[in-house]
């Protein structure tokens, strides 16, 4: 496996760093205090080609491998998750599975839109009852009598659900012969019948809007139906599985802001008559941080370069997800410890990351989730 990046990747990445050191790094504390991020952001996003990326040019795309979407998102990581977030979403959850799964018209009716940040996607599958278990949602598509169907539920903590133009929506269409009878839905936001309300008070990922869906009554046509009718989990799982990639690079750029953040004031901060740099036990407080920064990005790593050589990925994309969440809140915890007190307050970033990395070991599944999916690939035997 050769761990240099091509000349491509590289600019890639050069161009994400620049990205949010312009774009993203002098709004941060404002957007996180606001608790929203500018969402003018997302036509940024969309213009520098990241809404994009491994997208056909056909539909608007930018092309580039998975390795090139890992390297802007640990990046757009590094700068704020929240907006990490809304392109892990609105591309990884939305239009990469619109892409896989979708009709000719379906990628022609969403896709140019969501490349250019002209529309933003969200991902409706959480219900206020089932979270882990999300097989066994509640939400009813039942067939109008003319072709289409009606759709009747609620959903919870669906991330860019305020802004969204389009919601990927999973629901029980109760004729459906498939896995558990749940089938995807491409539903407009704008759909008669469908509500959203925003979530206010989130410990971390303040700048991103998230949202409780309620649908009463929403028709929509037959054409809505995204994969065969009753194989919706599997289009959930099969975006999921290339989502916890995603947050799994994102947790690496978090952990290096952390690293650069630590290093950065260790050798400004001075007690004891010098730098703090120079005491071991901050410098292990800072190498645990490095060590978790290469292991947490080479596990995603090699989950993009499986994807690109088309190999079974989902087992090592849970590994990649639950060892960097859990490395990520590790090493925020880290650098808050090495700013001491400064890290408990607002104007320093320590804080923020730690906030940002805690929801990245519960959501796309929790860390316990993640070891049964890994526990059941290696015994063969289901414990969920
Ligand atoms: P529960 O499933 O109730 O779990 C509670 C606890 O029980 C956890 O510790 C869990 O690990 C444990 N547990 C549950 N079952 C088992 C088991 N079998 N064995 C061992 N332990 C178990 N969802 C979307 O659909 N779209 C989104 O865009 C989205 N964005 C989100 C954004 C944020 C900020 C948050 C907080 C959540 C988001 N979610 C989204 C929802 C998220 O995926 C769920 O919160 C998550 O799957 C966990 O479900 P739950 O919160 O209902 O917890």
């Amino acid at each position: 496996m050769n761990l240099e990046l091509s000349e491509e990747q590289a600019a890639v990445r050069r161009l994400a760093e620049d990205f949010v050191n312009r774009e993203i790094a002098p709004h941060v504390v404002t957007w996180d205090r606001a608790e929203e991020v500018d969402r003018s952001i997302v036509k940024k996003l969309g213009e520098v080609g990241f809404l994009g990326l491994t997208i056909d040019e056909r539909y608007g795309g930018s092309g580039g491998d998975h390795l090139a979407y890992c390297l802007v998102t640990e990046e757009l990581g590094r700068g704020d998750s929240s907006v990490r977030g809304i392109v892990s979403v609105s591309l990884g959850l939305v239009a990469k599975t619109i892409a896989h799964w979708g009709s000719e018209e379906q990628k022609r009716r969403w896709l140019p839109g969501l490349t250019s940040g002209e529309y933003v996607g969200c991902f409706g599958l959480t219900e206020p009852g089932t979270g882990s278990d999300a097989g066994n949602l509640t939400t009813r598509a039942v067939r109008d009598g003319g072709g289409g169907y009606v759709i009747n539920g609620a959903k919870t903590f669906i991330t860019n659900g305020t802004w969204a133009d389009v919601v990927l929506l999973f629901a029980r269409s109760t004729d459906a012969p498939g896995h558990k009878g749940v089938s995807a839905f491409l539903v407009p936001a704008d759909t008669p019948g469908l509500t959203r309300r925003a979530i206010h008070g989130k410990l971390g990922l303040r700048g991103q809007a998230t949202a409780e869906l309620v649908l009463e009554d929403v028709r929509v046509p037959a054409s809505a139906m995204l994969g065969p009718e009753g194989k919706g989990f599997s289009v959930a799982m099969s975006a999921l599985a290339k989502g916890r990639m995603s947050v799994a690079a994102g947790c690496v750029g978090i952990a290096r802001a952390a690293l650069d953040a630590a290093v950065r004031y260790a050798g400004e901060r001075e007690q004891f008559g010098g730098p703090i740099a120079r005491h071991q036990l901050v410098q292990e407080l800072i190498s645990d941080i490095a060590v978790d920064v290469d292991a947490a990005r080479l596990l995603t790593w090699r989950v993009a370069d499986l994807i690109d050589r088309g190999l079974p990925f989902a087992v090592e994309s849970s590994k990649a997800k639950l060892f960097a969440s859990e490395a990520a809140v590790r090493a925020a915890n880290n650098a808050l410890q090495v700013f001491g007190g400064y890290g408990y307050i607002d104007e320093y970033p320590a804080g923020k990351l730690l906030r940002d990395a805690r929801v990245m070991t519960l959501y796309e599944g929790t860390s316990q989730i993640q070891k049964l999916l890994i526990g059941r690939a290696l015994t063969g035997v289901s414990a969920f």
